[in-house]
């Protein structure tokens, strides 16, 4: 219908900065919606969310910038709504408010609601969460319907798979193992990821009865929460109310939220709200129709000025009224550099807490210069956001793509290199030559280091595929090595729900074989609940690796040293010693008060490091236990597939020895190594 020429035009002639969508006052309502090129617009005014109960259609009035707009003389709270819109003096469908706040079921038509009586009691009196850098942060990323559908989660049944759900605090099962939000505040992570909660377009919120599963990555209404995560998705405020609550438990345990958006795409395109609203302005095109830089049909134009003004105020519009404390953006590389600064800047108006990191790749080829867009390699141009460091994710458990090669947790001593890359926060660092395009980095908090999401295999399923000589002992030994690598390297540690209590996606009931890939599902986004859900009993299972995640979680949390903020600091303060076998990996860090040796052993046998100078104690062992007592050598064997933490001693020679002596006098030499 219009051309890019069109396109241009509208964006040097027709830039509205002024409000948009509803604005209640008093006993007026007034709606507004920016179409340029429209020759007619139509307000639809219904009693419901759904069904046929409409109470009038009126006509809108064009502003000279585009906007058109209706102001009706009545507090309309509690209606619904959709627009028109005409071209060429054609009626397109209707679409709902692409600037709406709230909708009703599945997100067809949009609410008129007012935003402050949906905030829970307290709501203002709780404060979001102090981030003093991002590398001080530990993402954990959750999925709303993961983490309370199943019954072992001992969420009440009316709870269980909705934001409420997530949201009940104190519970636990068997002997006092923790579940639910108390297993968070246990883990010590700071911050939850969780899979988009705005609305999207494929589980069906009228039927809550069925059994419906999706990750969610299909948008349909930008600025709402999603239904079926509310225990009634009729009701426009219940969503809204339900989420803030869950958002304000989280605030109040000093979990921060970060919210997975997607704003490369949506899930439908010529039927799409952004195309009924204004055809072709929202997508990148092609002379054969739309660009599929997402790889799932289209690509927003996040270039065009109303494009970027929208996502802007979207991400705005959730930091503010939500106070969300990050934004993970689904395949960055989609969106231009200049919209993300512009987004990194408004927000650190607004807080310098707020994290933001994405995907830095696309799904396919975009339809603008790959130099103007967030792609890893491109980070110089948008050096204040965080992006997935693949390299590092694929040299810790082998390549995503090929489930049966090896990673360095399964002893494959050809990534040593990238993993040294990875523990130093992937910047520049001299002590490392070779596998340069792994210190992609200018500063360590450009890097979310990670080995599992929800995409692809778990690291444990892929454990159990590509090691199947590993005995069950030295299977958990690989996870655990593969969970120090992500949280003591430099940079912003990342796991997936349940990665802690080696979470599994199994495909189907399957016997005693579990060797093969077969059994398990890397593609789960709309696998069942069998597949996606939590089984929280596994923990109780797996709680020594669970300790393990833990003390790991701690000591980063605890020092420092494994948070170190610059670039520059990691190049002073962490050191790669020299080791007798290729694979094993000595790091040392060192400040003016603390000194660590971290040595990360890939191979089945023991191996041996000398530590440097000084007397050390085992602050980490491989199980996750801490020892009293200093060692008395600094030849020391690293167990099979382990790392182990070392801390130099600070207390005077002369006492530690005294203290090793008695020790030695009471129980002999039982426990010192
Ligand atoms: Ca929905």
């Amino acid at each position: 219908m219009f051309s890019e020429t069109d396109f241009e035009r509208v964006d040097r002639e027709n830039y509205y900065g002024g409000p948009l969508g509803v604005e209640i006052d008093g006993n007026k309502t007034i709606f507004r919606a920016w179409s340029p090129l429209a020759t007619g617009a139509y307000i639809r005014i219904y009693a419901d969310g759904t069904g046929s109960n409409t109470i009038e259609t009126l006509p809108m009035e064009r502003h000279w910038t585009g906007c058109w707009q209706v102001e009706i003389l009545r507090n309309l709270e509690g209606f619904f709504y959709v627009y028109v819109f005409e071209f060429e003096y054609r009626y397109l469908k209707s679409t709902a408010d692409i600037y709406a706040v709230a909708c009703g079921v599945n997100g067809d038509r949009s609410a008129v609601v007012d935003l402050k009586k949906t905030d829970p009691f307290g709501w203002d009196t709780v404060p979001r969460p102090v981030l003093e850098n991002p590398c001080d942060a530990v993402i954990y990323e959750c999925h709303i319907r993961d983490f309370s559908i199943d019954e072992s989660s001992g969420v009440k049944v009316r709870y269980r798979g909705k934001f409420l759900g997530m949201a009940e605090d104190g519970l636990y099962i068997g002997k006092g193992t923790t579940v639910g939000l108390a297993h968070l505040k246990e883990l010590g992570v700071t911050h939850v990821q969780l899979l988009p909660i705005y609305d999207y377009a494929t589980v069906d919120e009228a039927k809550p009865w069925e059994q419906q599963f999706n990750w969610g990555y299909d948008p349909k209404n930008y600025n709402c929460p999603e239904g079926s995560y509310s225990t009634d998705a009729e009701s426009p405020s219940a969503r809204i109310f339900e989420l803030k609550t869950l958002i304000m438990e989280l605030h109040k345990n000093g979990i921060g939220v970060i919210m997975d958006v997607v704003y490369n795409h949506t899930y439908l395109t010529e039927t799409s709200w952004f195309d009924l609203t204004f055809p072709g302005y929202f997508y990148r095109m092609r002379e054969e129709g739309y660009s599929n830089g997402s790889g799932v049909g289209s690509e927003i134009a996040s270039e065009r000025a109303m494009v970027r003004r929208y996502i802007v105020d979207s991400v705005k519009f959730w930091a503010n009224e939500y106070k969300i404390d990050g934004f993970r953006f689904d395949l960055m590389a989609v969106l231009d550099c200049d919209t993300i600064n512009e987004i990194r800047s408004e927000l650190d108006k607004l807080s310098p807490y707020v994290m933001m990191y994405g995907e830095g790749w696309s799904g396919g080829e975009c339809a603008l210069e790959s130099s103007r867009l967030c792609y890893k390699w491109n980070n110089a141009a948008f050096p204040q956001v965080g992006l997935f460091n693949d390299d590092y994710r694929d040299a810790i458990k082998g390549a995503t793509f090929d489930v049966y090669r090896r990673g360095y947790v399964g002893g494959n001593i050809d990534f040593t290199n990238i993993v040294k890359r990875g523990l130093a926060g992937s910047v520049p660092h001299p002590d490392i030559s070779g596998n340069d395009e792994a210190a992609w980095a200018q500063q360590p908090y450009q890097s979310i280091n990670y080995c599992e999401a929800h995409d692809n295999w778990t690291m444990w399923d892929k454990i159990i595929i590509s090691c199947g000589d590993f005995t069950d002992e030295e299977k958990i030994s690989a996870d655990r090595l593969s969970a120090a690598l992500v949280i003591l390297a430099q940079g912003v540690p990342f796991l997936h729900l349940g990665e802690d209590f080696l979470r599994s996606k199994p495909k189907k009931v399957h016997g005693s074989d579990l060797e093969t890939h077969e059994f398990f599902e890397d593609n789960s986004y709309n696998s069942p609940d069998f597949t996606n859900s939590i089984k929280w009993h596994r923990k109780i299972e797996n709680t020594e690796v669970f300790r393990y995640y833990r003390e790991l979680v701690r000591l980063r949390r605890t020092s420092p040293l494994f948070r170190l903020r610059t670039a520059d600091e990691i190049r002073e303060k962490l050191h790669f010693l020299d080791t007798e076998d290729i694979g094993v990996i000595l790091m040392k860090l060192q400040d003016e008060s603390d000194c660590f040796a971290v040595a990360f052993n890939p191979y089945r046998e023991a191996k041996w490091v000398d530590l440097p100078g000084g007397m050390y104690f085992v602050r980490l062992s491989e199980s996750g236990r801490s020892h009293e007592f200093p060692m008395m050598s600094s030849h020391v064997s690293i167990p099979p597939l382990s790392a182990v933490v070392f801390e130099r001693c600070e207390e005077e020679l002369s006492d530690l020895r005294e203290k090793v002596s008695q020790h030695t006098r009471r129980f002999g030499t039982r426990n010192l190594m």
